[in-house]
């Protein structure tokens, strides 16, 4: 296991806990001494690090670091399983992948879905793609940091679904704290709104299910219940209530400026599913 932040150190902290044998790197030597309280071996260098095991896994901060400290052990990894749970591009993944190859390693790249105290909970799974042997390889590890899904051999699957889920997050966690700044306005605490919030989010989640189908499908047009032009009307009250209140709409205004602009062109009768053609420029990679 190499990088022991606060993620590196929850799977290592699982993977001992699950009773695996582990080795344990990390650039700053002093966040090793918890993990091997627990039981874990300390390598003393990068390249025993490599080679104290089959498979490898990488956590690091981010793509850069992944080859600042693998670059130059390389000859080590022949025969073994690396696996990169470590953030990074769908194209970064890809480039790891043959890097890997070049070296002789099987390679599977990771997109971890939970964060540190969700590790080894039933709450957590990890997303991976890249090499099926690696996955096999790893597996009995793998299990012990979540529920283990594989997207498909195509290494770079992993991290677009990854970047794509934590777009989806981000794009909330902008909203609750723009919806926290509003009601904050009238006296309300966050700790009061916050139930009603998630109640409200949780039932609108079931939304990308449905918006699924006419993504999908193209039909923005049938069956639409609420129409865009309706959307967009109510959108420029949020805005308008946040000004007036002295809270910054600047988390808000992008998507009211796209409701507007398709209304605009004559799409105020469709869902607002069809926002994603003003968003696309291209829909498929092949
Ligand atoms: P931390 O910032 O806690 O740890 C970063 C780790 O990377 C440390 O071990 C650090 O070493 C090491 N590092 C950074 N740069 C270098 C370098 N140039 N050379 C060697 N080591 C380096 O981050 P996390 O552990 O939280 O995150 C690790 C990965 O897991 C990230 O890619 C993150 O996106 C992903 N992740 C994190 C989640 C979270 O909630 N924390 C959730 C899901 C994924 P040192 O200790 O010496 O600084």
């Amino acid at each position: 296991m190499l990088g022991l932040g606060a993620m590196g150190s929850a799977l290592a902290t699982a993977l001992i806990d699950a009773g695996h044998a582990v080795t344990v790197w990390n650039r700053t030597p002093a966040k090793t001494a918890p993990l091997v309280a627990r039981g874990a071996a300390r390598a003393g260098d990068i390249d025993e690090a490599l080679r104290a095991g089959q498979v490898i896994v990488t956590c690091l901060l981010d793509h850069t670091a992944v080859h600042d400290v693998l670059d130059d052990h390389a000859g080590a990894l022949a025969g073994r399983t690396l696996v990169n749970v470590t953030n990074t591009t769908p194209e970064g993944s890809a480039e790891l992948a043959s890097w890997a190859a070049c070296h002789g390693a099987e390679f599977l790249d990771g997109g971890i879905m939970a964060v540190p105290p969700q590790i080894g909970t039933p709450s957590a799974f990890v997303i991976y793609s890249g090499s099926e042997q690696a996955l096999e390889t790893a597996r009995p590890a793998l299990e012990a940091f979540g529920d283990v899904r594989y997207l498909g051999s195509d290494p770079s699957l992993a991290a677009l679904q990854d970047l794509a889920l934590l777009s989806g997050m981000y794009g909330m966690l902008g909203g609750i704290l723009h919806a926290f700044a509003l009601v904050r306005t009238g006296g309300i605490t966050a700790r009061e709104f916050a139930p009603v919030l998630r109640e409200w989010l949780t039932s609108m989640a079931a939304w990308a299910d449905s918006a699924a189908g006419r993504i999908d499908d193209g039909d923005h047009a049938g069956d639409v219940v609420s129409p865009l032009a309706m959307q967009a009307a109510a959108y420029d009250a949020f805005l308008t209530v946040a000004r007036d209140r002295g809270v910054n709409p600047l988390l808000l205004e992008p998507l009211g400026q796209l409701l507007r602009r398709r209304t605009d062109d004559g799409h105020g009768h469709e869902d607002i599913t069809g926002v994603i053609d003003d968003l696309t420029t291209t829909t498929t990679t092949t």
